[in-house]
């Protein structure tokens, strides 16, 4: 680790505080923070599966987001994208930029960080600290599944196409506000604080799923990269989309249905497998003591069609209306 937060500030005594030692302790990590670099021993034979994304104060989070979710979120996004690969995750390195050096607030962000890191066996093998805007870059390497992993570009014609949990809940947690959800009712408002990245369910899903995504965008964004990637289309009946149950407490119907469509933060998995892996689906998932359920299939052509009562939803601006109706 390296960096700067201010003049005055002794970042290197910050990190060697906060972040030296964070998440969980690995033998394959020869060299961790402290050098310019950090050295890993991988596997020999073993395909590496890397990912990263970045997370903003204002456009990913709320920028009074407590620090320990904002460190649980900036990991479990990553996470969430191993899971979706059937990978394993092994080690991640973090750029985290932050406006003050405020130990306080960075010690809560690496209790957060730190405690889903070893739940998921990762080590933080390095990274630096700037002064900036809130931002967290979290980059993690893991080892890619010997049977293959789970990509985009394999549904086929027929397969049945799947979801883990409930959808929609970050988001009503969101529109709910998240001071009131934490309050009235935590199970929600943990949808948005502090998702649980599906990191078992993508490896027990390894030679039975077909394809698979991880839901960030909203299941219907998602699942269209799938179908794109694929080169198929498929058919989805929002009866049949696991809506998540705490949503009805603050929102309509309507409004709970358009967000477990289009409303995005859930980290569940969307995946296919033929029809003849349903029963392998299923033990799968209660294997990781998660639900699943078949909301559609995989069609000739191209593009995603959903119906409700037998019509088909249209996109119109961020929600899901009914073709035709109104507005
Ligand atoms: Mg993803």
């Amino acid at each position: 680790m390296n960096g700067s937060v201010g003049a005055g500030v002794d970042e290197f005594e910050l990190i060697r505080r906060h972040l030296a030692a964070l998440g969980a302790t690995r033998s394959d990590v020869v060299l961790g923070p402290g050098d310019d670099a950090a050295l890993v021993q991988a596997p020999p034979g073993r395909q590496l599966a890397m990912t990263m994304d970045t997370v903003l104060a204002g456009r990913h989070f709320p920028h009074d987001l407590p620090a320990d979710s904002v460190g649980h979120r900036a990991l479990a996004v990553n996470l969430s994208d191993l899971a979706a690969m059937g990978a394993e995750p092994a080690w991640a390195l973090m750029s985290l930029a932050m406006p003050s050096a405020d130990e306080t607030w960075l010690a809560e962000f690496a209790q957060g960080l730190g405690d889903l890191a070893r739940r998921f066996d990762v080590a933080v093998a390095g990274g630096d600290l700037v002064q900036g805007p809130l931002a967290v870059s979290i980059q993690l390497t893991g080892f890619a599944p010997a049977r293959g992993a789970l990509r985009r570009d394999g549904a086929r014609v027929g397969d049945e196409v799947w979801v883990s949990g409930a959808l929609g809940g970050a988001m009503a947690a969101l529109e709910g506000g998240l001071e009131e959800t934490r309050v009235r009712d935590p199970g929600l408002h943990a949808r948005f604080a502090a998702p649980q990245p599906r990191v078992n369910l993508g490896r027990e899903l390894v030679g039975i799923a077909s394809s698979a995504i991880d839901v960030s965008d909203g299941l219907a964004a998602d699942l269209l990269h799938v179908l794109d990637a694929s080169g198929v289309g498929a058919a989805v009946r929002s009866e049949d989309v696991p809506v998540d149950p705490g949503a009805s407490g603050y929102l309509s119907s309507a409004r709970a249905l358009e967000l477990a469509l289009s409303g995005g933060d859930d980290y569940e998995l969307c995946f296919t497998a033929p029809p003849d892996r349903a029963d392998a689906v299923r033990e799968a998932a209660s294997s990781c003591d998660l639900q699943v359920s078949r909301i559609g299939y995989c069609v000739a052509g191209t593009g995603l069609s959903i119906t409700a009562g037998g019509r088909s939803l249209v996109l119109k601006g961020k929600g899901w209306n009914h073709f035709g109706a109104g507005q």
